[in-house]
């Protein structure tokens, strides 16, 4: 597989897809531009090498007419201006005369940006649904394609797969070699022994990452509402705690084939997510929500880790949402930063979670995609990076 450094880029006009799939709040503000940020290394390899620079990316699910206006990547391109402090030529169209024009008329080191990819979906999913018309034109725009979009390298989409079929000259961009650098070691040759730290609060997304885990790691740590599915499954009282249900048969069978799996002792007990006032107990009641790891557990999850070389870390320990709750997954950031060990976080919540704590640096590695590096971890071949291959 190319990487960007194996490509003569000189003066070429490259099609860049990358990952701006970034949180934004209800005033149309972005929380979290961690995904900007890391595209910065490839933009700037690009500048330097006088690249005409065309930018592609999704921003969310785009459903409904009503999409169009909340999921603009205008903010998204302004951000990343003032991130290079350099115009961004926001295009708002994916195709057509407007696209074109503004393309034909680039000059060197310029950088456009199109409209949100996925406003395609809403005329028959042509976006998602890898439509190769519209592969073949968005590839039409550039000399090279670099997919730089690890948190959608999971997707057979037409910004990254369609166009990476329709062109010659094809490369990863910096942050998928970087993802690809930290995560496939852990998965083909982790040093032992090796924990997995898993929370958040669906199973069903996770079932075949769980399978293919239990066979290589050492331990499993699981927190957050997971927890509850788990202890659920082995006949302990969880009372009002959030529990996926349709995973239960799943969390059974996986308590009965290994002893790998360690589970909470203690909870921070509630009886709403939005009561600041918990109780600390080792017991359940039928009315209680579990909504944070207690402090016994916190000791027992940090016991596995100081005899931990390696530790992939997806999904956090409690409700974060409301900071209370936010200590389990806080203390247990802490403890990794002090440690002298490989330690990586597999994007989503999590990442989110351990960006704005502020432990960014402290992990070996945060990835950008959640779906993506937990599908790496099931043992999948991911066709974004297939079609670069
Ligand atoms: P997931 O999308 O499955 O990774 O789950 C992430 C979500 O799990 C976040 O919104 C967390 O607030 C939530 N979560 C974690 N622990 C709990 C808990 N104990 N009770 C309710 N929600 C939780």
């Amino acid at each position: 597989m190319k990487k960007i450094t194996d490509l003569d880029l000189k003066g070429k006009k490259v099609i860049i897809r990358v990952d701006y799939n970034v949180p934004i709040n209800d005033k149309g503000e972005i929380v979290d531009d961690n995904r900007i940020r890391e595209s910065l290394q490839t933009i700037n390899y690009c500048l330097d090498n006088d690249c005409k620079i065309i930018l592609l990316s999704h921003l969310g699910k785009v459903k409904t007419e009503e999409d169009l206006k909340k999921k603009s990547l205008r903010v998204v391109a302004e951000r990343l201006s003032e991130l290079t402090n350099k115009e961004v030529i926001f295009v708002g169209a994916t195709r057509g005369d407007l696209v074109n024009n503004t393309i034909s008329n680039m000059k060197a080191k310029d950088i456009v940006m199109l409209e949100n990819t996925r406003f395609e979906d809403l005329d028959g999913k042509k976006e998602s649904g890898c439509d190769n018309e519209l592969a073949k034109y968005w590839a039409s725009l550039g000399d090279v394609f670099i997919n730089d979009a690890f948190g959608t390298c999971h997707r057979a989409h037409a910004s990254n797969v369609g166009i990476a079929n329709n062109i010659k000259e094809k490369a990863v961009g910096f942050l998928v070699q970087k993802e690809l650098d930290n995560l496939l070691p852990i998965i083909n040759e982790p040093a032992r022994p090796f924990t997995v730290i898993l929370g958040g609060a669906k199973i069903v997304d996770k079932i075949e990452t769980i399978r293919n885990l239990v066979k290589k790691a050492d331990y499993i740590l699981v927190g957050g509402a997971m927890a509850y599915t788990f202890l659920k499954a082995k006949g302990i009282e969880t009372g009002k705690s959030l529990i996926d249900e349709e995973s239960l048969d799943f969390a059974k069978e996986m308590l009965s084939l290994t002893d790998k799996i360690i589970l909470p002792v203690d909870h921070l007990a509630s009886d709403s997510v939005d009561n600041n006032n918990y109780t600390t107990k080792e017991e359940l009641d039928i009315n209680d929500i579990g909504l944070d790891i207690g402090p016994k557990t916190i000791s027992l999850f940090e016991s596995y880790i100081e005899k931990s070389k390696t530790i992939f870390w997806n999904g956090p320990m409690g409700y974060y949402e409301n900071p209370t709750y936010q200590n389990g997954t806080k203390e247990l950031c802490d403890y990794i930063s002090k440690l002298d060990i490989t330690s990586i976080v597999g994007g989503g919540d999590t990442a989110s979670c351990v960006i704005n704590m502020g432990y960014k640096d402290k992990f070996t590695h945060v990835s950008t995609g959640g779906g993506a590096s937990l599908e790496l971890l099931e043992g999948k071949d991911l066709p974004g990076i297939g079609a670069i291959k």
